[in-house]
């Protein structure tokens, strides 16, 4: 009897073994696969488990284990190269395995749905049978004509291979020897074809040309091209020649970065099913586009963070667009990276993958000097725009008007008299980041965190920005009842009360999380702005991320100092990330834009070296400190956090794990905490971690795994929650 090893949606970190179901038929046996799902007893309840592999003896006894109740896949629902990557996400990531699965399949196949059929069977080399040499399988003449068969394609249809006299016990011979796998494929609909390309620059060229010679086995490479120098029509060539191939191509966009523009893009270059993955798409879309992906019939899977888990069996290279983007790391529950997992998908699956950024994280900078990943560059601007310059404006002494120097008035002013838009950035939505007493210093603060409420005038309230409480706004302090209130700081909604007060006569389109709440929002904004006609757009972060105006003369930034002080070890590059970002915004059409930075310390060093270097010396520079620091991508992370509504339970809970660690932890590991994060409570809760830097990664899963072990093996109250952060972005 084989023993089924099982993920199960549980918080367990392991996985569960089963015997087949009791009353399983020989034939439905052999259907037994990695990838197909069971419904299984558990405890007192059945849940949907997913195969992962079968083993021949279990370290629980044969006697003790539970016969599972059915099969619910006739065929494995993903290609097993997937459930390779989830395991290896689950161990490295220490996270339980069913929950790591569950990110892979959609919400309707977790409930245990059918899945309606995905098409007709074929067979195909996994990557075992495709690293065997030449005139490999001597011994048997029909498994080495079904080789050579299968060599010159992706997958051939059974019929095909029944045709050429392989009997289908030749093909289960070999696949129980692992060299080639049985999927269920619908014919291709249509080849797709590519629409007539843009006409290559030479830089692109350069890139095209290794890109093109990297399909089909593993390669890592980081496209560092300067905003608007062409990386996406890189991306378009290279997937056209995936394409040509019969591949599919996987791209990840970041989470803001995926708009109908984008998608559009992609559209009109290609007569080919594109499939969109994203956390606005309902349950039934999901499961479509899934299984679309899944049956190898779409050709282009585009989608955020969690789609680099998409079954794609067909799967030809991966583009991590804005691989520097901090929505690509999931900061709760399962806490991977996806820019890293597609990196270990690629590798699992014997294809290129392509990172693709103007201002790439340290991390992937660091591996293409190193020569680990291949390092291509676009210096310049595609087409006839240049890059605009810096330049900052000293605010001292200066009179302010909300926050608006002279000059920055005088240069908006300008630039919309002269026809053309301007960006203005100012990262905090709100009317004011904080209310005070005039007469006794009282601040409005957050009931359940360490944190001030930002006053939002329009809806008169209160609200903290860290656990979404609300609150009236007050007409007296809360101390000492008197009405001389004062806000101190700007949001976007003051600024845009200054300009819309200031420049009448001018739109003024005002982006962030409180204007853009509808999905349509974004897009629709884009279309107006891109009837050319002078405005004022104002936002925050959403604003920096990739959209692609073309009639920017400026770009202002309200505050640049708001980015100097942050205290993370990242702060720096996010800084460099941020304002090169932001300045890419302009002069995207034919006259070169401007950049002024607001800040009241001109001569500070991050901000000179801004202004001075680009962003791949600054990150070098950067790059050195972090050396000399030991950070990352020198040293490795691991951050163990807990929160709970005490805070010596917290306190005792990481003192104690720490303790219990301590004799295996490696000398060359060094921890730190616990201590309370820099936002020590956050909805009633308080947060403390421990911090492990370790010279390898290798120490770092060691430490990992001690820590996780005790961590489960502690008594502590049931409303205290623990998780474990391997290559942490903030270690705050
Ligand atoms: P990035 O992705 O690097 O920001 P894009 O691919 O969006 O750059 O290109 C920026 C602009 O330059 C777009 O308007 C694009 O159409 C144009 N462009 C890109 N490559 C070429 C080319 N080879 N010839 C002419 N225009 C180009
Ligand atoms: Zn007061
Ligand atoms: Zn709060």
């Amino acid at each position: 009897m084989p023993i089924l090893r099982l993920a199960l949606p549980t918080p367990l970190r392991c996985l569960f073994d089963y015997l087949p179901p009791a009353d399983i038929g020989s034939d439905e046996l052999t259907h037994l696969l990695p990838g197909c799902r069971l419904s299984v007893p558990f405890g007192k309840r059945e849940l949907t488990g997913y195969l992962v592999e079968i083993v021949e003896q279990s370290e629980v006894g044969t006697d003790q284990l539970k016969h599972a109740i059915s099969l619910l896949d006739a065929t494995p629902l993903v290609e097993s190269s997937l459930l390779d990557l989830c395991a290896w996400a689950a161990r490295y990531y220490h996270h339980p395995p069913g929950e790591v699965f569950l990110a892979a399949f959609p919400q309707k196949l977790r409930q245990g749905e059918p899945a309606p059929a995905l098409g007709e069977p074929h067979w195909a080399l996994t990557s075992e049978g495709m690293g065997l040499p030449e005139g490999a399988l001597k011994r048997s003449a029909r498994q080495a004509s079904a080789l050579a068969l299968l060599q010159s394609s992706n997958a051939l249809a059974e019929q095909e291979l029944l045709d050429a006299g392989i009997s289908k016990a030749v093909l289960r011979s070999m696949r129980d020897k692992a060299l080639v796998a049985r999927e269920l494929l619908l014919p291709p609909t249509e080849p797709p074809t590519t629409n007539t390309p843009l006409t290559v620059n030479a830089a692109q060229q350069t890139v095209l040309e290794p890109l093109t010679a990297a399909l089909g086995s593993f390669s890592a490479h980081l496209l560092e091209g300067v905003t608007g120098s062409g990386k996406t029509e890189v991306y378009l060539q290279w997937i056209a020649a995936a394409l040509a191939r019969g591949q599919q191509a996987l791209v990840l966009i970041p989470e803001i970065g995926l708009t109908p523009q984008t998608v559009a893009r992609f559209e009109t270059r290609f007569n080919a099913n594109i499939v969109v993955l994203h956390s606005g798409v309902t349950p039934t879309q999901r499961l479509a586009a899934w299984q679309s992906a899944a049956s190898g019939r779409a050709d282009i899977v585009i989608g955020t963070r969690s789609a680099v888990f998409t079954p794609m069996p067909r799967l030809g290279l991966t583009i991590v667009d804005e691989e520097h983007d901090g929505s690509y790391k999931q900061q709760d529950g399962f806490r991977y990276s996806a820019r890293d997992v597609a990196i270990k998908r690629a590798q699992l699956t014997s294809t290129p993958i392509l990172l693709g950024s103007a201002t790439p994280a340290l991390e992937s900078l660091h591996n293409a000097l190193l020569g680990r990943y291949q390092h291509h560059r676009l210096p310049a601007r595609a087409g006839a725009s240049t890059l605009p310059e810096l330049q900052a404006i000293d605010l001292r002494k200066q009179p302010l008007e909300a926050g608006f120097s002279p000059a920055l008035v005088s240069a908006v002013e300008g630039t919309l008299t002269a026809g053309k838009q301007v960006l203005l950035f100012l990262n905090r939505r709100g009317f004011a980041p904080s209310l005070q007493c005039h007469d006794c210093g009282w601040v409005a603060q957050c009931k359940s965190c360490d944190a001030r409420f930002t006053v939002h005038r329009r809806q008169r309230q209160l609200r903290c920005h860290h656990c979404g409480a609300k609150t009236g706004l007050p007409e007296r302090c809360g101390d000492c009842h008197s009405g001389h209130l004062l806000t101190y700081g700007l949001g976007t909604e003051q600024a845009e009360d200054f300009l819309t007060g200031r420049f009448q006569a001018w739109p003024i389109e005002r982006v962030d999380s409180d204007t853009m709440q509808s999905r349509t929002a974004m897009s629709e904004l884009v279309d107006r702005v891109n009837t050319g006609q002078p405005c004022i757009l104002l936002g925050t972060q959403m604003l920096t991320k990739g959209h692609h105006f073309t009639g920017v003369g400026l770009v202002g930034v309200i505050d640049a100092d708001a980015l100097m002080f942050s205290p993370d070890f990242r702060g720096e590059e996010r800084m460099a990330q941020l304002l090169t970002q932001v300045a890419g915004r302009a002069g995207r059409g034919t006259t070169p834009g401007r950049v002024l930075l607001q800040t009241h310390h001109p001569d500070h060093p991050a901000l000179q070296a801004m202004l001075i270097d680009s962003y791949h010396d600054r990150a070098k520079a950067l790059l050195s400190q972090r050396e000399a620091t030991g950070m990352p991508p020198f040293g490795h992370l691991l951050v163990l956090r807990c929160d709970s509504v005490n805070a010596q339970a917290g306190e005792a809970f990481l003192a104690n794990v720490r303790r219990l660690t301590a004799p295996a932890v490696p000398k060359n590991v060094s921890m730190l905490g616990p201590f309370p994060s820099a936002m020590p409570r956050r909805a009633g809760r308080y947060r403390l971690q421990l911090l492990a830097r370790a010279g390898s990664r290798a120490a770092i899963q060691q430490v990992a795994q001690e820590l996780v072990w005790h961590a489960q093996q502690q008594k502590s109250s049931g409303n205290l929650k623990w998780s474990i952060d391997i290559d942490p972005l903030e270690i705050l």
